[in-house]
């Protein structure tokens, strides 16, 4: 395997920061990969991000995120089915490689969690064919259980594995360090989802953390990156390892330069020699 690659997500620069200015800092600093949000792609549009990313010579990983799917049959299900193909095509026009679904969300006036988790592999089904029309995937990201609420049905990698079963994907998954780190038998799915996963997301747990954006730098938290980065590649995962940094009160406010000079170091120093461990 060759030596791991930086990725950015780009809402690691901020959700304010202009999406040509990030792409500019990015291939600055030779980055050829990067994550998208379609709110960062909403103001240029999907087609003039496209060009930008043409311009740099930069690639797209994966685009965020896929609707919430209501446990309904009613118009609010057929409305956000109606969304996930919008992000489908949006996906495919800024050529991202994966649509990055979470599970939506808990609604407590119509459902259960167990009725939302149903729910939600319905709806996924349901866009299976529309993303095969347009080339992209869908992938399942567990997200850590504080957002059980509001964005998250999935909250385990063991979870996703068994979403991906269900709904037969071959490579649905994505790893993200600071939703999973903490998971009791991580060995155990990580070798379930072996040859199906797709992204590998990075940051680290600030301590004390003061909420769901402040992750910490790579390198400057409590998660064992290294290790966990040794199982992904195990797990057969050869791309890049995309920075994704919430980080409302320390990050968003520097400079994507100086984002991405501390990012570039601190991952040589914590990957450069994982290919031999
Ligand atoms: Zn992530």
């Amino acid at each position: 395997m060759a030596l791991p690659r930086l990725a950015i997500g780009l809402i690691s620069f901020g959700p304010g920061r202009p999406l040509a200015e990030s792409l500019a800092a990015c291939a600055r600093h030779g980055i050829r990969h990067v994550g998208l949000t379609r709110e960062l792609v909403a103001s240029p549009g999907p087609a003039e991000v496209a060009r930008i990313l043409a311009g740099e010579g930069i690639a797209v990983t994966g685009y965020a995120r896929a609707p919430r799917i209501p446990p309904t049959t009613g118009p609010e299900r057929a409305q956000a089915l109606s969304e996930g193909r919008r992000l489908l095509d949006e996906a495919a026009t800024v050529g991202a490689r994966h649509l990055i679904a979470t599970g939506g969300g808990f609604d407590p006036a119509v459902t259960t969690l167990e009725r939302a988790w149903d729910a939600f592999l319905e709806g996924m089904h349901a866009l299976l064919p529309d993303a095969a029309a347009c080339g992209v995937e869908i992938v399942i990201e567990p997200l850590h259980p504080m957002y059980a609420g509001d964005r998250g049905l999935v909250f385990t990698l063991a979870r996703a594995v068994e979403a991906c079963d269900v709904l037969g994907l071959e490579r649905g998954l994505v790893v993200d360090a600071y939703h999973v780190w903490w998971e009791p038998g991580l060995a155990e799915a990580l070798a379930a989802a072996r040859g199906r996963i797709a992204e590998f997301h990075i940051c680290d747990w600030r301590l004390p953390t003061r909420g769901p954006t402040d992750r910490a730098m790579i390198g400057e938290g409590c998660i064992d990156l290294t290790g966990l980065a040794r199982r992904v590649r195990a797990a057969g995962f050869d791309g890049p390892y995309e920075l994704e940094l919430f980080s409302s009160q320390d990050w968003w406010l520097r400079s994507p330069d100086e984002l991405l000079t501390t990012a570039t170091r601190n991952f040589a120093a914590l990957f450069a020699e994982s290919e031999d461990a």
